[in-house]
């Protein structure tokens, strides 16, 4: 079997309302998904994580190296792209290129063996997953105090377990609304906190003391990604687990963050780190550090699908105990017009947990009409 051609899509969609984390307003939602088509008729989808207009053209560069490859052999097509390119692009838009075309060569593997992804990946481990909530983000008009706290209290009704909340808009204001979040949804559901690296590690220390009464599940990206000193800094003044990774990327960048234990969950995007390929090595190295492994997920139905083939191969956090602390999906609530629209059969939760797609490959179908609706001429 051989590639014979490989295609980025670069898809937009506009939001019926913007919404805003700690950096920047949101009023579009992008996509690159990544197709990849063989001589046998098998044709593999993927999605890069990252500004859809810049690893569009990065995928299409790609392009000629893949053409006439054995779609099969990932890991060498894996490490050959990346050694040719490495003195340009260890991390940042070629990796995320790379992953897109990893993980759409992950689904064209499993649709020639006839198994989902997950049954090459080791075998699955879980036939489902707890998702937890992720939304809460800020708008332009009303009162975040009220919104927020109606929109966490809904995602329990829902049937979530756990929800996370962004912060970075200020230490009194985000510690006053991480409050007001904790009463509103009780003690028994789980409550995370993000920052977007909107902080140095003085302020993220100052939040983390006022938030710890909290019960805070993990502080997310408290600091810069650069700055592994400044992740210790807070991780040794507060009682909270540190969790990010988000904006890392392959193995030899998780090493890094393993080696120091700057963090106490990584959370590795599969669209961004390396695709499946490279993330199931680094989540063998997080178990090789007993660091968890809780993937970052932010993209349409295809990065979730990819998302889902990994995590039900993942072994639980813990050691081998009766007990096991599962690893848990990050289920984004906020509005992406494309998300499902891409999928012939949308990916949905039931009472908090997602089924892992048991289809060959990711397991998912592309919708053709919505592929066309929402391209980028
Ligand atoms: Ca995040």
């Amino acid at each position: 079997m051989k590639i014979v051609s490989v295609r980025p899509h670069i898809l937009k969609a506009a939001l019926s309302q913007p919404f805003a984390y700690s950096r920047a307003w949101y009023d579009t939602r992008m996509a690159m998904l990544v197709e990849i088509a063989t001589d046998e008729g098998l044709t593999g989808w993927g999605e890069c994580y990252g500004p859809a207009t810049m690893t569009g053209p990065v995928v299409a560069a790609l392009a000629p190296r893949l053409i006439g490859q054995d779609p099969l052999c990932t890991d060498r097509i894996w490490r050959e792209t990346y050694a040719a390119l490495r003195d340009h692009g260890q991390k940042g838009l070629l990796i995320e290129a790379l992953s897109g075309i990893d993980i759409a060569l992950w689904d064209i593997k499993g649709k020639h063996f006839g198994v989902p992804c997950h049954r090459l990946l080791g075998g699955g481990v879980r036939g489902r997953v707890q998702a937890y909530a992720t939304g809460l983000y800020r708008r332009q008009s009303g009162d975040p105090m009220k919104y927020l706290v109606e929109e966490a209290v809904g995602y329990v009704a829902e049937g979530f377990s756990a929800v996370k909340l962004k912060v970075g808009f200020g230490i009194e204001e985000d510690a006053r609304l991480t409050q007001a979040v904790r009463e509103a949804i009780g003690p028994g559901i789980g409550l995370m906190v993000d920052a977007n690296h909107a902080y140095d590690a003085t302020a993220a220390i100052r939040l983390g003391r006022l938030i710890e009464p909290f019960d805070i599940g993990w502080f997310e990206e408290p600091v810069p990604p650069e700055d592994i000193a400044g992740h210790l800094a807070v991780k040794a003044a507060i009682g909270i687990p540190l969790a990010g990774g988000e904006c890392e990327f392959t193995r030899y960048g998780f090493r890094e963050l393993l080696a120091t234990r700057a963090l106490d969950i990584i959370q590795p995007d599969t669209c961004a780190a390396g695709g499946l390929s490279e993330c199931k090595k680094i989540a063998d190295m997080a178990e090789a550090h007993t660091i968890r492994y809780n993937p970052h997920v932010w993209g349409t139905g295809v990065a979730l699908a990819a998302s889902l083939q990994l995590l039900a191969a993942l072994q639980p956090h813990t050691p081998p105990s009766l007990v096991p602390l599962e690893p848990m999906l990050e289920f984004d609530r906020t509005e992406h017009p494309i998300r499902q629209a891409i999928l012939a059969e949308p990916i949905e939760h039931e009472k908090g947990f997602v089924r892992i797609p048991d289809g060959p490959g990711l397991g998912i179908a592309i919708d053709q009409g919505a592929l066309a609706r929402f391209t980028v001429q």
